[in-house]
């Protein structure tokens, strides 16, 4: 999919203040500084588009973005940040719950996780949550030029065997660097092809 245009939106904390144009959506959601702000502005070919951050649990919104006039692009807030509050991480809770579980739009959350990290409880916790209420995800693993290739095969087959814990099959997995642009191309043509599926 080639992107040609890539504007922002709407922000929000309310579902039912979503844009109600009915066209697909795609979110991206991961831990604080898992690089999800550079992931959004490589696929988008936007340096800007989402604000790369050194503040961890600053943006706490449901950001959309209209893509190509076709389908939207949401940023969801960072989950698991140290130094959020109790309220802050209550609150994020509720709308996130809300949107996940109650956003007919909402065709798949790629979640994004560190490819550098021993599997993480929290994401671990989260795609379980996901697959318990049948929203559909696809695991993104992020900065892989920080690591060389048979470490991130390491910890990829550790994410892989701790979901098959629990799940008899893996969701679509992802590589990718905002450093080297790996894994762009893939996770827009999966968007496109779930996009030309869709009916409204
Ligand atoms: P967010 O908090 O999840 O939105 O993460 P950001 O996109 O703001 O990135 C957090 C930090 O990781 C920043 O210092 C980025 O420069 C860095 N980063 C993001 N993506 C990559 C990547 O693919 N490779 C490397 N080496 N660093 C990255």
């Amino acid at each position: 999919m080639k992107i040609k245009t890539a504007t922002f939106v709407i922000s929000n904390t309310e579902v039912d203040k979503c844009p109600t144009d009915g066209k697909p959506e795609y979110a991206f959601i991961g831990r604080s500084n898992v690089g999800k702000s550079s992931l959004i502005n490589l696929l988008t070919d936007n340096k800007k588009l989402a604000k790369i951050s050194g503040r961890p649990g600053k943006r706490q919104l449901i950001n959309h973005f209209i893509i190509n006039d076709e389908w939207y692009l949401v940023d969801l807030p960072g989950y698991g940040y140290a130094k959020s509050s109790k309220v802050n991480r209550a609150s994020w809770e509720k709308f996130i719950v809300e949107y996940l579980t109650k956003r007919k739009e909402l065709l798949n959350v790629f979640v994004l996780i560190d490819s550098r990290l021993e599997p993480q409880k929290i994401d671990i916790e989260f795609m379980n949550w996901c697959g318990e209420r049948q929203i559909a995800f696809s695991m993104v693993f992020t900065k892989i030029d920080n690591l060389s290739s048979s470490a991130l095969q390491k910890n990829l087959a550790k994410y892989k065997k701790e979901m098959l814990k629990s799940w008899d099959a893996l969701p679509p997995v992802y590589t990718t660097s905002s450093v080297s642009k790996f894994g762009k191309e893939r996770i827009l043509n999966y968007i496109e092809q779930i996009n030309s599926n869709f009916v409204k």
